[in-house]
């Protein structure tokens, strides 16, 4: 029965840091990757819209919520010089975009993806596909891991089974199930970076794009706002700056808190209008009610916006007149704190399928921060998105579980 140096349990991008570190540390022989599905590294495929994001310039532990003090050790080991060297060792070439965001040269996600497995597959390092482990139990001489046919023994384990978002990739609460099982708590998991359903639906919005600032509201104050591309779907909102203030939003609707204290009621409010002060925006909704006095009001943004919208933000105005020309000054008024402020109402929804990340997992509480090791069971680390780290969109999430898988490797002796 063979037994190795390190077992590493899930073949993401955690997983892939930590196995060619523990092949470079103990030779590829000694290593082995039990992965559950028939492939490694499938979400990394698709990260990024398949260009793979895969860090970002910017790098500072404001990008990251959670156990702060597990981001700051990974960040403090494995900034983005780190991640360059550590890709250029494996032949891949990076580049960043003028906002800092880096991706491999290629574009693809695939040349990531092959330049590690090519270093696996050259330092000797195993892959057991189809290995979903059943039981895992610790003694003094290390551990067994047990799928429903196979048994495999390691001094030391790394767990990278990454967490709930887009489970359809593979990755799933399993691995934290299996930790639960050894006595390792985790914090309850919830959607991050992910559309948001809401109450409202304007059916007729669905595929329209429009500039603006999405800002989050907890009981009257703003908790966040991130300007860019809101796009209108008929369940809600998506795009970049939306999926950025859906944290919040998402910890909210599952447990009524938001940062773990108590709210009462969280409102989302869109400003389709960022470069235009109320004044102005009235300015222009005055001479609009002039060139289109005879189109019916649901036109009169409509040289400004999608005519869709205009028709939704009349709608929203509650304003009943049949023709621009009847607006007056109140209704224009009115109507500009409503372009300024359009609310939306989020509603509870399962987003684990659409979100890009979990939050919540394993915390200091049960790891050493410095180390990635269980503070119950020596010999296991735990890395990746099962950590209660995640990050901002950007490439702070892809980011953190090369570093971590990185670390936790480093620290096996
Ligand atoms: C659509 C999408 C786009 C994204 N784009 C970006 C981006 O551009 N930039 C960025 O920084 N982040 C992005 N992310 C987030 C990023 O992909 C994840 O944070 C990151 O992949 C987490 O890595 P991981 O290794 O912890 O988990 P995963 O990559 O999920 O890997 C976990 C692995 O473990 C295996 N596994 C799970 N359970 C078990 C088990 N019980 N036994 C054995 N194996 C198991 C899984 O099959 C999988 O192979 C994106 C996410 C999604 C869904």
């Amino acid at each position: 029965m063979k037994s190795y140096k390190v077992a590493i349990i899930g073949g993401g991008a955690a997983g892939m840091a930590a196995a060619v570190t523990c092949s470079k540390k103990f030779g590829g022989k000694n290593i082995i990757i039990l992965e559950k599905q028939q492939k490694i590294g499938r979400k990394l495929l698709a990260t990024g819209n398949g260009r793979c994001n895969i860090s970002n310039l910017n790098m500072d532990i404001t990008h990251y919520h959670g156990d702060q003090r597990i981001a700051q050790s990974v960040l403090s080991l494995f900034g983005t010089k780190n991640l360059k060297r550590f890709f250029s060792g494996l032949g891949l070439l990076l580049r960043d975009d003028p906002e800092g965001r880096m991706y491999p040269y290629s574009n693809q996600a695939i040349t990531v993806l092959e330049c590690i497995k090519n270093n696996l597959e050259k330092s000797g390092a195993e892959i057991r596909y189809e290995f979903l482990p059943k039981a895992i139990r610790s003694d003094s001489k290390g551990f067994t891991i047990q799928s429903d046919s196979d048994t495999v023994y390691a001094d030391s384990v790394i767990f990278s089974c990454g967490s709930k978002a887009s489970s359809s990739l593979g990755s799933d609460e399993s691995g934290i199930k299996l930790l639960k099982k050894m006595g390792i708590r985790s914090a309850p998991l919830f959607p991050a970076l992910s559309p948001v359903e809401t109450s409202e639906r304007y059916k007729y919005l669905k595929g329209v794009r429009s500039k603006g600032i999405v800002s989050v509201i907890t009981d009257g104050k703003e908790i966040i706002s991130k300007c860019g591309e809101i796009q209108f779907s008929d369940k809600g909102l998506s795009g970049i700056c939306v999926f950025e203030c859906s944290r919040p939003v998402n910890e909210y609707l599952c447990f009524g808190t938001v940062g773990g204290k108590k709210t009462n009621r969280l409102d989302i409010s869109l400003d389709i209008f960022p470069e235009l002060k109320n004044d102005a925006l009235c300015k222009y909704l005055r001479s609009c009610r002039g060139y289109f006095a005879d189109l019916p009001v649901s036109m009169i943004l409509s040289g400004a916006i999608n005519k869709k919208l205009s028709e939704a933000l009349i709608c929203f105005s509650g304003i009943r007149k049949s023709r621009c020309g009847d607006l007056n000054e109140n209704d224009i008024i009115h109507l500009a704190d409503c372009a300024k402020n359009f609310i939306f109402t989020p509603k509870k929804a399962e987003q684990f399928g659409s979100a890009q990340v979990s939050a919540g997992g394993i915390g200091s509480d049960e790891i050493d921060p410095d180390s990635l090791m269980s503070k119950k069971i020596k010999n296991l680390y735990v890395c990746g998105e099962m950590l209660n780290v995640d990050g901002d969109c950007g490439g702070y999430n892809l980011h953190f579980a090369f570093g971590s898988g990185i670390l936790a490797a480093n620290n096996i002796k």
